[in-house]
């Protein structure tokens, strides 16, 4: 029996050593050690031996048991190391490969000239407000000046929603929203999308944006005027910037002008850009008209005030040197991003 007992860890030892995979020693397990494998066999056949050899037998029979169970054990965390350091050498991360590349955006030409807007003149003490961009007929024309059956409201080509309601043309209605507070003085900018009905082309578009600015207080004049647009003009494109105001006319100012300021590509020479003139048309300006204090409840005997509207794309177009305004809203990555 015990020449056997023997025989069977030999032969179990040695398909053990022999074995290179993890399902063939679960093969040799159950051959040897199963319900039907030899040493169960042994175990059996028990009932042959002499009773008092029993005891002894059964202790043989566990000892081969635990013997081939230590060396499958060993073989099995031997066998499955190998595999996983076969994984790990299979899978090793290659550090000097280009990392994935993290693509963050930045803000559009647009964003950036009205921030820089904003930044002059909330530098000199202006409020910036937003105004809605559905208005009614009176905020967007009759509070500013501009009656019924007034001209000037064929030449913006409005977009109407209704008789009563339309897509603002302008950001001025903004200030008539800011003086009906009657909070005086007032100081402010107000930034915004406007529309009109315009055919889209290099330097038009039926949605655009404008910068309207107000203020108002006792003894404003001419010379605030040109005193504060002369500065934002040095601020915004460079210190030796020359400011110029022609007469023009529009309904909510009275006088009113339209700003040039010298090219700051020549210097005032005369160049391509300034198309020879050596100035650049940039903003309309004038002193508040009475009627458009009145209207909204401000005594134009004791208040007086300026105004000025300024497109932003204007602005950014300039800055940029871009030539046509249709690509600030194609939304091109490789135009925005040179930016
Ligand atoms: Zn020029």
């Amino acid at each position: 029996m015990k020449e056997r007992l023997e025989q069977i860890k030999a032969e179990a030892l040695k398909q053990i050593q022999n074995s290179d995979a993890l399902d063939k020693l679960n093969e040799i397990r159950v051959s040897y050690l199963g319900k039907k494998g030899e040493l169960t066999a042994v175990l059996k056949s028990m009932k042959d031996v002499a009773a008092e050899e029993r005891p002894k037998v059964g202790q043989m029979v566990n000892e081969t048991r635990q013997e081939i169970e230590a060396v499958l054990a060993q073989a099995k965390e031997k066998m499955e190391k190998a595999v996983l350091e076969a994984r790990l050498q299979n899978e090793t991360i290659d550090v000097t490969l280009p990392a994935k590349k993290n693509n963050v955006g930045h803000r559009h030409p647009n964003t950036i000239a009205l921030e820089e807007v904003e930044r002059i003149f909330v530098g000199m003490g202006y409020e910036v407000v937003e105004g809605p961009e559905v208005e009614t007929d009176y905020y967007n024309f009759e509070a500013l000046n501009i009656p019924a059956d007034h001209p000037a409201k064929d030449e913006q080509d409005t977009f109407y929603i209704n008789g009563d309601f339309l897509l603002r043309t302008q950001t001025s209605s903004t200030q008539v929203h800011e003086m009906e507070k009657e909070k005086l003085p007032i100081r402010m900018i107000a930034p915004g999308r406007v529309f009109r009905s315009d055919e889209v082309d290099a330097t038009h578009s039926p949605s655009f944006h404008q910068v309207e600015g107000l203020v108002i207080d006792r003894h404003i004049t001419f010379a605030d005027l040109k005193g504060t647009l002369a500065e934002f003009a040095r601020e915004l494109f460079g210190e030796d910037t020359k400011v110029k105001f022609r007469p023009h006319h529009f309904n909510f100012t009275e006088p009113s002008a339209e700003m040039d300021v010298s090219c700051f590509k020549c210097g005032g020479k005369g160049c391509r850009f300034c198309k020879g003139s050596g100035w650049i048309e940039i903003l309309g300006c004038g002193m508040v008209h009475p009627n458009v204090l009145s209207m909204s409840g401000i005594d134009p005997e004791k208040y007086s005030g300026f105004a000025f509207g300024v497109g932003l794309e204007r602005i950014a177009l300039l800055k940029y040197e871009i030539d046509d305004m249709r690509l600030l809203y194609e939304n091109d990555i490789r135009f925005l991003k040179q930016f």
